[in-house]
């Protein structure tokens, strides 16, 4: 019931889970981080909007309404899209794990389902029931074919904690629709939240804002500004692995706007001090979850010292850009066992250390950092595909 009550209070808000579910480890050690996000207890999911379907900016909402997942396992919803519409972010939520099962267009044809993506590609983390809530976007590539107006239709798993599909099971959804006639130039509205009173350290102040002069210019080259805001919250500075039972970002993410990303600044990430960031989703949700943020360690990028050079202000910058990538739906071009990829055409599937940290070390999403003593190369570049998807996104207005 705690869904319900958080769906009446919140009027917006953001969704992440980050999973790479190809890999059994998710990135730690020296790395920017996204992570599976693991099964697990309380927080709730909660869906957002007004009434019956509101506009923001070049956005509208919809409750999808609920469904029951019957004998089969899934429920079934339908997405009413409209001419001119260029994506949509679904958000289910319910009492069960939940994953996304297919997407057909209005035609009956699938365009895509979970099995597509059980070999050595990745798309989205949604194909697979880490959560109590799921969100998931199309058309995520370029490649993928454009929306057409009509009734697509979501089909969404049922699940227990092992993976199991449960039967006749309700689910609630709702719908944040796109519509974008320029997908070369964006704005990415991103909250950063400074946790635990670090929005009154000098110093951290000074090298978020570093890192986020670092992470403009990176999107800048593909189009895309970022209008940043800051606020603070109470919660603890000991960030927890965004998932369900991560009460932090689910108080927090009520007051989101709908369309924001969210950042959050702490000085650990699930007490690792080696992990530099994980995200709540492959991609986000824009609505009240235990998985809307993206959390960013400091002491992981400043070193124990809590004192940031250059360097590492630079560094933490790319995570930045790296997390939010996560949540904006980009993969790793390839995970660091080099054997699973993602599912874009211009990024190479290279399959050992030395071909990957050639091609593609430098990338902005690559899955680790590549240090040596102290210094780690800069990784911020994006193929023409991965920055077509962040266009894509519904993030990007
Ligand atoms: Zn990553």
């Amino acid at each position: 019931m705690t869904r319900w009550i958080g769906w009446t209070l919140a009027l917006a808000a953001c969704e992440i889970t980050v999973v790479d579910p190809g890999t059994t480890s998710g990135e730690t050690g020296s790395t920017s981080t996204s992570t599976n996000t693991g099964g697990g207890g309380g927080g709730g999911g909660g869906g957002g909007g007004g009434g019956g379907g509101t506009t923001v900016g070049m956005q509208r909402w919809e409750s999808l309404g609920s469904a029951n997942s019957g004998g089969s396992g899934v429920a079934e919803f339908t997405v009413p899209v409209q001419a001119g519409d260029t994506e949509f972010l679904i958000f289910g939520w319910g009492n069960d794990f939940l994953s996304i099962e297919y997407v057909r267009d209005p035609s009956g044809a699938t365009v895509t389902k979970w099995q597509d993506w059980n070999g050595n590609n990745d798309l989205s983390d949604a194909f697979w029931p880490y959560g109590k809530d799921v969100s998931f976007s199309w058309p995520m590539r370029d490649s993928d074919d454009p929306l057409v107006p009509g009734d697509w239709v979501v089909g969404v798993a049922t699940a227990d904690v092992n993976w199991n599909y449960v039967k006749n099971k309700d689910v609630e959804a709702s719908v944040r629709f796109k519509q974008d006639n320029d997908l070369s130039q964006a704005t990415v509205d991103a909250r950063i939240v400074y946790t635990g009173g670090l929005q009154n350290d000098a110093g951290v102040v000074a090298a978020v804002e570093g890192a986020v002069a670092r992470w403009k210019e990176i999107w800048a080259d593909q189009g895309i500004a970022l209008a940043e805001s800051y606020t603070d919250s109470t919660e603890d500075s000991d960030l927890g692995y965004p998932g369900e039972g991560s009460t932090d970002i689910w108080n927090i993410s009520q007051t989101l706007n709908g369309q924001q990303v969210q950042l959050l600044v702490g000085e650990l990430v699930d007490g690792d001090p080696w992990t530099y960031g994980i995200a709540g989703g492959i991609p986000g949700p824009l609505d009240p979850s235990p998985r809307a943020a993206v959390v960013v360690s400091t002491l992981a990028h400043s070193g124990n010292n809590g004192v940031f050079d250059d360097d590492e202000i630079r560094l933490m910058g790319e995570t930045f850009a790296h997390e939010i990538g996560h949540f904006m739906g980009l993969q790793h071009p390839v995970q660091s066992n080099y054997r699973y990829w993602d599912a874009l055409d211009d990024t190479p599937e290279c399959t050992n250390a030395n071909s990957c940290e050639g091609d593609l070390g430098d990338n902005l999403m690559f899955p680790y950092s590549l240090c040596s003593f102290s210094y780690c190369e800069p990784q911020y570049k994006l193929t023409a595909d991965q920055a077509g998807q962040l266009h894509l996104t519904g993030a990007a207005l």
